[in-house]
């Protein structure tokens, strides 16, 4: 086991990992297919004669060696660059019978293989695995190797104790775990590595069960840590109440009373606000700021960019402070004496709620009773600036929201360890966005349009398209189309984009807000949070490049008022079967939750919400799309295991420990540890 899940020193690698590296593709040399019946695509295996070698000309290294090879059926070209003669004519013997497999290919209607993974006489093909799996690879390992190198590591698995309960594998027909990871690597059959295969859906199982049970045992040590019982009569959510120039809709006022019933619970609040853009996710966390503040502590707000914080600012300023309370502002931008004003009002608690950005859990950050942290479109942040905020108070009771609308699947690898409350619906009043998709040929016609809605009083974000993941290039072209449009509105037209400083960015957003510009291009500066209710346009250039939730988020800065609205994904051809299908998914619904699951099923989970950017869990063996079902049952699994066995104590316990190991959940396997 050690040996197992042990670290090289040199490099950090462990024999597991290379045996959780999944093959995603198969050589069968059960079947031989005639050249004849050779298929479209894929990797085949041939048996042949080999005929002419037909080599470059002199001195022309950029053409390859060829040599035809053929059955009683027909002709098979296997092309080599860089040949070495010598080399070649001896691997491929004009008039000797060989086996031959690789990747073939069409060219003008005939079939061929370039560098073929195998080429041997009858008596080698023998010696060689009936099935070879074949493996995602990195450069300079070629597959040959890799599959000789896992070979080894299957056979010094050792027999692991089961962690699975043994009625639930046999009810599944699943194989234990080495035999199933056995049987990935050495397929007895090619089912064996399809991805609903009994093999993969044990290992996936696994993975999955892994996940769920160090997100139970988080939890668990989070609540444990006790939190305190923040209750306040109402008087100050009353007084926000009548400031608010609209009452709640039913779900923000059910969710209001869910945050404050749990905040008042003396364990530690950990709870995730989930509602769809623009569906008023800030007044319900205001309302739960201002029961921490009634209660005599502090609240924090946290936000992901500049811009976003800004505007939060300006919406709870004036209405906290018509509750009589003092809230103040902190970014990476403030300075100096002003910065040195705002943290002293933070360390003496003459601030009563605290709106900022990544600023806010600096170590200089110094609260004097911290009671409530909200995170805003949370996946932006990682788990441990979440847990940094949290650090910053005793008990802190965590509210996150999110606007990116998660399917069920991956809200529950993400935040398995939260409750959930969720907004339905959005307020009333509210119409649809129209949504129409057309060709960036008709620019022209869309000037014109653009120009007479702007004569009529209308604003407008014009989104220009991300390039080639170079931001300076974003900027060239976002400057160019806002010198283009000035042309069309002059002095109607501003542009905001991430390089530029604070300030002016500042100016161009309030110039906008209040109307003094018609025009906003953006670059997707503007994708997450921000409201001008007065906007009814958006215009999005180069949808096709942008993915399905960032289009969601764009399209959800419109449709904010009681206006209709409008929005127009421009493309340029060619346009992938992909992109078709986002764009046509996004003229058909509006539903948030409908375009996410499209979108998982689209792009997969792991780019969903960007990897990176969102802390998600990068499974190796479960694919989401496929394997949803698995991770209910999961969950359910390790809540069972929290009941019966909460230490891991039991011999199962002990087992479930080593699959914690397997799969690296560390942080939970620490807090085992520590008790
Ligand atoms: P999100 O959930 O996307 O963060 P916001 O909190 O920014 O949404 O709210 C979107 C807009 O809806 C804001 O302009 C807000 O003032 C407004 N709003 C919120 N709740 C209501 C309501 N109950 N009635 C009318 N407008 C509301
Ligand atoms: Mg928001």
């Amino acid at each position: 086991m050690a040996r197992l899940t042990g670290r090289d020193e040199r490099d950090g690698a462990r024999i597991i990992d290379l045996l959780l590296h999944v093959p995603h593709g198969l050589i069968d040399r059960t079947r031989m297919p005639l050249i004849r019946d050779l298929p479209r695509e894929g990797i085949v295996t041939v048996r042949a004669t080999v005929g002419r070698h037909m080599p470059p000309p002199p001195h022309n290294r950029r053409i390859p060696w060829r040599v035809e090879v053929f059955d009683d059926t027909g002709t098979l070209t296997l092309v080599f660059f860089h040949a070495w003669p010598d080399h070649i004519r001896k691997l491929l013997p004009e008039g000797e019978e060989r086996f031959i497999s690789g990747r073939v290919e069409w060219f003008g209607g005939r079939p061929q293989i370039a560098h073929p993974d195998h080429v041997v006489p009858a008596e080698d093909f023998a010696a060689l695995p009936k099935l070879e799996p074949v493996y995602p690879l990195t450069a300079g390992v070629s597959n040959r190797l890799l599959v000789k190198v896992v070979r080894q590591a299957t056979e010094r698995l050792p027999v692991l104790p089961e962690w699975l309960d043994p009625d639930h594998v046999k009810q599944q027909g699943w194989p234990s775990f080495t035999e199933a990871l056995r049987r990935l690597h050495v397929p007895q059959a090619a089912e064996d590595i399809e991805q609903d295969s009994p093999v993969r859906r044990r290992l996936a199982y696994d993975e999955l069960l892994s996940n769920q049970l160090a997100l139970a045992l988080v939890r668990r040590h989070m609540r444990a840590v006790s939190g305190r019982p923040l209750a306040a009569v109402g008087r100050l959510r009353e007084r926000i109440l009548g400031a608010l120039p609209f009452s709640l809709t039913d779900s923000q006022r059910q969710a209001v009373e869910e945050i404050i019933a749990d905040m008042a619970r003396p364990e530690r609040m950990l709870r995730l606000l989930q509602g769809d853009v623009g569906s008023g996710k800030t007044v319900v966390a205001l309302l739960a700021m201002v029961t921490a503040a009634e209660s005599g502590a502090q609240a924090a707000l946290m936000a992901p960019s500049d811009i976003l914080v800004r505007q939060h600012y300006a919406t709870i300023r004036p209405l906290a402070e018509a509750a009589g309370l003092k809230c103040v502002l902190l970014t990476g931008r403030d300075k100096g004496r002003g910065r040195e004003e705002i943290l002293q009002a933070i360390g003496s608690g003459e601030a009563d709620l605290v709106i900022g950005t990544h600023a806010l859990f600096q170590e200089k950050v110094a609260f004097r009773d911290l009671a409530l942290a909200v995170v805003d479109e949370q996946h932006r942040f990682g788990v441990h600036q979440r847990l940094a905020l949290q650090s910053k108070g005793r008990h802190v009771d965590l509210l996150v929201m999110t606007a990116t609308p998660i399917p069920r699947t991956l809200a529950l690898t993400l935040y398995g360890d939260m409750d959930v409350t969720r907004l339905v619906g959005k307020p009333a009043g509210r119409q649809p966005v129209k949504t129409s998709v057309m060709p960036m040929e008709r620019l022209g016609e869309i000037l014109e349009h653009l120009r007479a809605a702007v004569e009529r009083g209308a604003r407008a974000y014009w989104i220009c398209p991300l390039v080639e993941e170079s931001d300076r290039a974003d900027i060239a072209s976002a400057e160019e189309r806002h010198a283009a449009l000035m042309q069309a509105l002059p002095g109607r037209v501003g542009l905001v984009h991430g390089r530029m400083k604070g300030e002016a960015r500042d100016a161009v957003m309030t110039d906008f807000r209040e109307g003094r510009i018609s025009v906003l291009v953006a670059t997707t500066v503007v994708e997450v949070g921000v409201d001008v209710p007065e906007a009814t346009i958006m215009i999005i250039e180069d949808a096709h490049r942008f993915g399905l939730a960032q289009l969601h988020q764009l399209r959800g800065r419109v449709g904010r008022g009681d206006r209709p609205s409008a929005c127009l994904l421009l493309y340029r051809d060619p346009l992938t079967q992909v992109a078709r299908e986002r764009l046509r998914i996004m003229r058909e619904t509006e539903d948030g939750f409908v375009i996410a699951e499209a979108d998982l099923k689209l792009r997969g989970a792991g780019e969903l919400l960007g990897a990176r950017q969102s802390g998600l869990p990068r499974f190796r063996m479960a694919d989401l799309a496929l394997h949803g079902e698995l991770l209910a049952m999961a969950r359910d699994d390790a809540e069972l295991v929290m009941l019966r066995d909460p230490e891991l104590a039991t011999p199962r316990g002990e087992a479930l420990r080593r699959l914690l190991h397997l799969f690296e959940r560390q942080e939970a396997i620490r807090l085992l540890a520590a008790g």
